[in-house]
């Protein structure tokens, strides 16, 4: 049971941020929003939000513009698959991988 920041009380649970620390450290991708093919952004209305509801760790925002929370975003590119307009690419983060 929670209560969203829509001040409703569901019945299922939802992720929280960081309840384990910064958890995005070991990422070895993050995503990246182009904006220009962002439907809220391009549109200028609170549509859409398929990332902020699919991402399993509650990071992205449902604002305009959507925003996403890297410190603990784990690169996991659900984001990325279920965006309708491709706006989010998985980009390789510098000096991991390597090791
Ligand atoms: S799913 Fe894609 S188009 Fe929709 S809000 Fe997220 S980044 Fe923007
Ligand atoms: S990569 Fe995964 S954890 Fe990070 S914002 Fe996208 S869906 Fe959320």
């Amino acid at each position: 049971m929670g209560t969203r920041s829509c001040g409703h009380i569901c019945g299922e649970s939802s992720p929280g941020i960081g309840e384990a620390g910064i958890t995005g450290d070991w990422r070895d991708s993050r995503p990246v929003i182009d904006l220009d093919k962002c439907t809220p952004s391009k549109k200028n209305k609170p549509s859409c939000f398929q990332c902020w509801l699919y991402c399993p760790e509650a990071v992205i925002s449902k604002t305009i513009p959507v925003e996403i929370n890297l410190e603990y975003c784990k690169g996991c590119g659900i984001c990325a698959q279920v965006c309708p307009t491709h706006a989010i690419t998985m980009v390789a983060e510098q000096g991991r991988g390597s090791a």
